[in-house]
């Protein structure tokens, strides 16, 4: 059945903060500033044949079907990384490269490569959609909507890779909005699209160190979460 129609639905400001500041904590004045001074708003808007965020003047726009297909996508990152760290592992650790000989010896390869292909099936379809009613959802991933504390390990592992993806996505749009209102972007488009990346990124990067020192979490640890975090938005993006 589907949901009923609707334009524009502005979004809790305190929900979107949330996203960018559980993502990186120790940029959460910063961020406030930027949000006070930028006047940031956030909207869900209808599900369309497009999908991604998008900004308007000081609004950050994303729709339901955008953010159903991250919540897939982010399983099926953490699928290839269980599906291919064996190998990765295994020649770090001899010092050989992965060849062809070592992914036959792997008798489990067919098994998980088959069950991030599928996911991958789903998002190519769910992009063609209209709206995100109109997709066949996988029924074995949690609800996104699940409350994170009811999950399990790697459930939660793959919660916090979604929401970092979705935080490395609205800060590329927080830099479009900047770049609007200051009237600063740079010239040519694509230039405009590399540094809202370079912003997002340095955003979540830059002052991991800071962090690390009010945790029980080592620096590299951190950086290695967010990196997959960033590589899975800037996909994304
Ligand atoms: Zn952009």
């Amino acid at each position: 059945m589907k949901t009923p129609g609707f334009n524009f639905r502005p979004v809790d400001q305190a929900i979107a903060e949330r996203v960018i500041v559980d993502s990186v904590p120790e940029r959460a004045a910063e961020l406030r500033e930027i949000w006070a001074k930028y006047d940031l708003q956030f909207a869900v808007v209808s599900d369309s044949l497009k999908i991604g965020f998008r900004s308007r003047g000081k609004v950050i726009e994303f729709d339901n079907k955008t953010m159903r297909i991250l919540w897939v996508l982010a399983h099926s990152a953490w699928r290839m990384f269980v599906c291919y760290s064996p190998h990765v592992l295994l020649a770090l650790a001899t010092g050989c490269s992965i060849d062809l000989e070592m992914m036959q010896r792997d008798q489990g390869l067919e098994k998980a490569r088959a069950s991030f292909e599928g996911l991958l099936y789903v998002v190519r379809n769910a992009v063609a959609a209209q709206s995100a009613d109109d997709v066949a959802w996988p029924l074995d991933l949690p609800d996104p909507m699940a409350d994170r504390s009811s999950l399990s390990a790697e459930q939660k592992a793959v919660f916090d890779l979604a929401i970092m993806a979705t935080a490395y996505g609205f800060l590329h749009e927080v830099q479009h909005v900047m770049f609007a209102k200051d009237k600063n972007a740079p010239p040519r488009r694509p230039d405009e699209e590399i540094a809202c990346d370079v912003f997002a990124r340095d955003f979540l990067l830059a002052k991991i160190d800071s962090y690390a020192k009010t945790t029980s979490w080592s620096a590299d640890l951190i950086l290695m979460k967010r990196a997959m975090a960033i590589a899975l938005g800037a996909f994304f993006v």
